[in-house]
């Protein structure tokens, strides 16, 4: 459960550390339905 809802999230902190483990497995450049990660709304 918790896989699938930081699936349907984006990162745009190069330092947000699920954005790094996400983007080191499958990047995803598809952001339009996703919502903002809750780690990079906090580092923004
Ligand atoms: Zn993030």
């Amino acid at each position: 459960m918790e896989d699938e809802r930081n699936k349907n999230v984006y990162h745009d902190h190069n330092d947000c550390s699920d954005g790094l483990r996400i983007k080191a497995g499958h990047k995803q450049q598809v952001t339009a339905n996703r919502r903002h990660c809750d780690e990079c709304v906090k580092k923004a």
